[in-house]
């Protein structure tokens, strides 16, 4: 009888030490990896720091590189082009993305609501896609407040849906400073586009290829070739009625070489030319 006790105690110490071995040996290596895991979190955050450390002086040299630059614009050390097209796309739209590929340039299209498979043609080129309007009638858009959006809107959506860009860039239907919108409604318009984060472009320089169809090359390259400002938006078109715009492009585009001027796209960040004023966000009535 004892000699059993005797063992069982043995049995149970040694079921005891292994368990307590077992034990000590988890917690070990809980604490070994307990310990790696602390090393390496050291490890990232000093490599985290270092890189924001880097981003910061990456975004500080950026920041200085684009005052820089924007001093240099106006001081017309640098002078910029911005060639624009609207109401297309159309199949005079190839023709230009021809032509704007051969010279190694970037364009802005203010385009409708037609042909939407060709959005995404333009903006696969690197171009830039700005909204006109869907219907670009005027009798509609410029009825009242509501027609506008509900038609900018709708071309937004459809830019969106071809390309994926959500586009802010746009360009009023004859212009900001057109007379067939009230001036009260103008404004109303101008303020809510403003607060929803729209920019729209007019220009100052205008090929006058929407005086007519069919304007001689002559003609559109004397009007469509302005060098007296740094920073140029033209106004040209990209419908299917408009091929001597075609036909005068690549004049249009040697005069501004031979000027100095630099191709870009409009971009949210490219100076407003506008004929009516877009009052800023910080500057409307809450
Ligand atoms: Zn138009």
């Amino acid at each position: 009888m004892k000699k059993g006790i005797a063992i069982i105690g043995i049995i149970a110490a040694c079921a005891g030490f292994a368990y307590s071995g077992w034990h000590i040996l988890g917690t070990t290596s809980k604490l070994v990896k307990n310990h790696s895991l602390n090393s390496n979190i050291k490890k990232l955050e000093k490599e985290k720091s270092k890189k924001e450390k880097v981003l910061d002086e990456l975004t500080k040299k950026n920041e200085e590189l684009t005052a820089k630059y924007e001093q240099m614009k106006k001081d017309g050390k640098i002078k910029i082009v911005h060639l624009t097209f609207d109401d297309g796309p159309s199949n005079n739209t190839e023709k230009i993305l021809e032509i704007l590929k051969r010279n190694n340039i970037k364009a802005t299209f203010f385009v409708i609501g037609r042909n939407q498979n060709k959005y995404k043609e333009i903006i696969d080129a690197g171009h830039a896609i700005g909204l006109h309007s869907y219907t670009h009638d005027y009798k509609y858009i410029y009825a009242n407040e509501h027609n506008f959006f509900e038609d900018l809107y709708r071309l937004r959506d459809a830019v969106k849906a071809k390309t994926g860009k959500d586009v802010r860039i746009t360009r009023f239907p004859g212009g900001s400073s057109n007379a067939i919108a009230s001036k009260a409604l103008k404004q109303q318009i101008i303020t809510r586009m403003a607060r929803e984060g729209y920019i729209y472009h007019d220009w100052n320089c205008d090929s006058t290829d929407a005086s007519g169809n069919g304007v001689p090359v002559q003609k559109l390259i004397k009007y469509g070739i302005c060098t007296n400002h740094p920073e140029i938006d033209v106004l040209m078109h990209d419908t299917n009625v408009k091929g001597t715009t075609v036909q005068a492009l690549q004049t249009i585009i040697d005069g501004y070489r031979k000027a100095g001027y630099s191709f870009e796209v409009i971009t949210p960040s490219s100076m407003k030319i506008q004929h009516v004023k877009q009052p800023e966000l910080k500057d409307l009535k809450k």
